[in-house]
């Protein structure tokens, strides 16, 4: 089993280059944040307890992050790939798929840290929108559907995220700053970060990432 992360602020362009990455080679692309957009829609229970948390742009419990992934990964096979994308985000869940990856015989391979200027963040999270349908990421300047408002892969209908509006996406940085950053040190330490140029197209950042992919 092999492991690569996604490590960067919310609008670093995780979603983008992982779905860049996952066409181009075997990675399997697991994003929490995914997987709890789609609870909350279908109304399970990890759904309801995530809402409140994510509308407030708050990091849900560790607990539920780790039950879900724990459960995905479950599922999978000894030779999979997984790149994740948004997981982990604190140094618990860190050092929890540190414990998890050792029982299965495996370890975090790469971290991928996701360099982009904070400004250029702020722009990209107000202008993103996702296809209802297949979770297709746009933005309404930098990367727009060929029709407004219509996922060119599906035909879905493009919306913006609750929690990308302005005051959400201030409180998701504060929260990235206090709880996530901390973590581009402990995987330096390891000897696995890989710092790439995030703030270029989504063509250039994903190009220089496969460059970099062991
Ligand atoms: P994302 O799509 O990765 O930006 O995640 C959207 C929201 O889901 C975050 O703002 C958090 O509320 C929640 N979330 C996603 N992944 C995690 C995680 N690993 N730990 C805690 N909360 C998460």
């Amino acid at each position: 089993m092999k492991a690569i992360i996604l490590l960067g602020a919310p609008g670093a362009g995780k979603g983008t280059l992982a779905e860049g990455v996952r066409t181009a080679t075997e990675y399997i692309h697991i994003s929490t944040g995914d997987m709890l957009r789609t609870a909350v829609k279908a109304g399970t229970p990890t759904g309801l307890e995530a809402k409140s948390y994510m509308e407030a742009g708050e990091l849900v419990p560790d607990e539920v992050i780790l039950r879900i992934v724990g459960e995905r990964l479950a599922q999978g096979n000894p030779d999979d790939k997984y790149m994740f994308d948004g997981f982990p985000r604190t140094l618990e869940q860190a050092r929890a798929l540190d414990a998890t990856l050792e029982k299965l015989s495996a370890a975090v391979n790469q971290v991928f840290l996701l360099e982009v200027p904070t400004p250029v963040i702020v722009s990209r999270l107000s202008g993103r929108r996702i296809c209802k349908g297949c979770g297709a990421v746009y933005h309404v300047t930098n990367i727009p559907p060929k029709v407004a408002d219509v996922c060119d892969q599906c035909g879905g209908a493009l919306y913006q995220r609750p929690d990308d509006s302005e005051e959400t996406v201030l409180n998701r940085l504060e929260v990235y700053e206090r709880q996530t950053a901390s973590l581009i040190d402990f995987y330096d330490r390891k000897g696995v970060l890989v710092r790439v140029n995030a703030g270029t197209t989504p063509q250039e950042a994903t190009a220089e990432m496969l460059s970099k992919l062991a």
